[in-house]
C-alpha cells in the first residue's frame, strides 16, 4: 500500500458514527458509502446539496430507518467533514443555526454548495477499484454486515463488492445451518432452488447428498462434477443453467454449499465453473435425459489472484463449449449401469442386438475421447474420470451382471439396493491404472475374483488370463452377429 492508501485507510478505519439515544446513527458511512459508489462509476468528486438530498434522503429512508426528511441528510452532509474524508466547498458562506453548529437548511438550499471526497482520495477510490472494494468492505462490515436487501445496488456497489473476496462478504467460508430457510433468514435468497443467488446477487450452488441430484467429486481432482438444474426431461440452457453458464464465461467465483448424509449445510468452498459436460442420467420420473454437468473447481476466494495455477490455466484452455458425452450413446433404458431400475434385472435390457448396440457405442466414445489427448492441464484428468464412466457402464453392460473371470467359484446372488449385480469393474493390469480407459482392457469381477486379481499370489497369471478374456469378450461383443 502506498502512503496515500494508508492513509485512507487510517480515515476510514477512524470514522465513528454519532451515538445517539436510539443506538448509533449510520448516517455518515452511509453517505460515504453512496459517494463510493459515484467515485467507482467514474461521477465527478463533488455533488451539489439538492442532489444528495434527492439521492440520498430517500436511500436513508429505506435502508437506515430514519425519517423522510431533508434534515437527515444535512446531517452526515455537514458533520463528515469532521472525519477529513469528505469537503464542503464554501462552507464559510453558509449561515449556521444558532447554536453554530451546522448550516440551516434554508442556506443549503439555497445557495446549493458542492461537497465531496478531497481530491487525493477521490483519485484513489475513481481508479482504483481494489482500494474502492477495500474501503467499501471496511464500511460495510463495521456498520451494514449483512446487508440489508438492495443496499449494494441502491449504492451502485454490486459489482464493485460482487467480484472481489472482500472481508465484508458474509458468509465466510464453513459457516453451517440447520437447513435452508436458515441460510435465508440471515442471508436471502431463495430457501428451494438449487442454483440461486443470496441477498448480495452472488450465485451459490447447494448439493444435498440426500437429494434427487448425484453430485460427486471427481477422484483424486478434488473438482466437483455438480448436476445441473431440472428435476425431468432433458436439461436446457435456462435459469440456474444459464446463470452458471454466465459465471462460467466471466469467469466469476460463486459458493459452493454442501450438505453431507445426515449433516448441515455448509458454505463448503468458493468456486469456478471450468467446463461443463452433458451425459445421459435419470430424472426423478425414472427416466433417462440428458443432464449438464458443471465441472466445479475449489478457488480459496472469488479474488482471481489467488486462484491456483491448475484452476487458472483449465479456464486459459476452456472455450466454454459443452463437452459431449451423450454424443452417439442412446439413452440407457435404466440410466448409467447399476444406478438404477426395478429390482431383478436392474432394468437392463435383455435384449442382445440393442445391448450390443450400447456396447459398441459406449466402446466407440471411450475410445473417441481417449483420442482427444491434445489437452495437458487438470482437464485431461477431467476428461479421463468421464471417460472411465463411460468405459465403466460398457463394461458393466458386456458382464451381463455376471463375473466376468470363467474360473469364478461363486459369484454372490446378493443384489445392491438399487437392483445392481455385485461386480466391480477395473483395469485388468493394476499398473495401468490411469493409462487406458477402454472397455477391452478393463474387466467386471466380482469382489472375491477382484481380490484375487489383487492381492492373489497367483495374480500375474491370472490377469494375464483376464485380458484375454477382456478382448475376446470386447470382441465378440464389438461384433455384429456374436
Ligand atoms: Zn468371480
Amino acid at each position: 500500500m502506498t502512503a496515500l492508501e494508508a492513509e485512507l485507510m487510517r480515515l476510514v478505519g477512524e470514522l465513528t458514527p454519532a451515538k445517539r439515544i436510539e443506538g448509533r446513527a449510520l448516517h455518515r458511512p452511509f453517505l460515504l458509502l453512496w459517494a463510493v459508489g459515484k467515485a467507482v462509476q467514474g461521477e465527478v468528486r463533488e455533488h451539489r446539496w439538492s442532489t444528495v438530498r434527492d439521492a440520498v434522503g430517500p436511500l436513508m429512508t429505506t435502508h437506515l430507518d430514519v425519517p423522510a426528511s431533508a434534515d437527515q441528510v444535512l446531517y452526515p452532509f455537514w458533520h463528515l467533514q469532521g472525519s477529513d474524508l469528505w469537503e464542503v466547498a464554501d462552507a464559510e458562506s453558509l449561515k449556521l443555526t444558532s447554536n453554530g453548529r451546522r448550516p440551516t437548511l434554508s442556506t443549503l438550499n439555497s445557495l446549493d454548495p458542492v461537497a465531496g471526497f478531497p481530491q487525493g482520495a477521490y483519485e484513489l477510490l475513481s481508479t482504483n477499484p481494489e482500494m474502492a472494494a477495500r474501503v467499501a468492505s471496511h464500511l460495510m462490515s463495521t456498520f451494514f454486515n449483512p446487508p440489508p436487501e438492495g443496499f449494494l445496488e441502491d449504492l451502485g456497489l454490486a459489482d464493485l463488492m460482487a467480484d472481489r473476496a472482500v472481508d465484508a462478504l458474509r458468509p465466510r467460508v464453513g459457516e453451517s445451518f440447520p437447513n435452508r430457510n436458515a441460510i435465508s433468514d440471515v442471508y436471502g435468497g431463495n430457501r428451494v432452488m438449487g442454483i440461486t443467488p443470496l441477498r448480495d446477487r452472488v450465485l451459490s450452488v447447494y448439493s444435498d447428498d440426500e437429494g434427487p441430484y448425484q453430485d460427486a467429486p471427481i477422484n483424486e481432482i478434488g473438482w466437483i462434477g455438480y448436476t445441473g438444474d431440472g428435476l425431468t426431461g432433458h436439461q436446457r440452457m435456462v435459469s440456474g443453467n444459464r446463470s452458471l453458464q454466465t459465471y462460467q464465461q466471466q469467469q466469476r467465483a460463486l459458493r459452493y454449499w454442501h450438505k453431507p448424509d445426515g449433516g448441515q449445510w455448509h458454505f463448503e468452498s468458493w468456486v469456478v465453473v471450468v467446463q461443463v459436460r452433458q451425459r445421459w442420467g435419470v430424472g426423478v420420473d425414472g427416466l433417462a435425459r440428458r443432464e449438464f454437468v458443471w465441472v466445479l473447481a475449489p478457488v480459496p476466494s472469488p479474488l482471481r489472484n489467488t486462484w491456483p495455477a491448475d484452476v487458472l490455466e483449465a479456464l486459459a484452455e476452456e472455450d466454454w463449449s459443452i463437452q459431449d458425452d451423450t454424443e452417439g450413446i442412446p439413452a440407457g433404458d435404466g440410466g448409467p449401469a447399476g444406478d438404477d431400475g426395478p429390482a431383478g434385472d436392474g432394468g437392463r435390457s435383455t435384449d442382445t442386438s440393442s445391448t450390443r448396440d450400447r456396447y459398441r457405442r459406449l466402446a466407440a466414445a471411450a475410445r473417441r475421447t481417449a483420442d482427444r489427448r491434445t489437452r495437458r492441464s487438470r482437464l485431461v484428468e477431467v476428461e479421463r474420470y468421464y471417460r472411465s464412466v463411460t468405459a465403466r457402464e460398457a463394461v458393466m453392460l458386456r458382464s451381463q451382471d455376471k463375473c466376468e473371470n470363467r474360473d469364478c467359484l461363486g459369484h454372490p446372488a446378493e443384489r445392491t439396493d438399487a437392483g445392481a449385480a455385485i461386480l466391480e469393474v477395473d483395469h485388468v493390469n493394476p499398473l495401468a491404472r490411469g493409462g487406458a480407459d477402454t472397455p477391452e482392457s478393463m474387466i467386471a469381477l466380482c469382489p472375491n475374483c477382484h481380490a484375487l486379481k489383487t492381492r492373489g499370489r497367483n495374480r500375474k497369471r491370472l490377469q494375464s488370463v483376464l485380458l484375454k478374456t477382456a478382448r475376446l469378450r470386447h470382441e465378440e461383443f464389438m461384433s455384429e452377429t456374436g
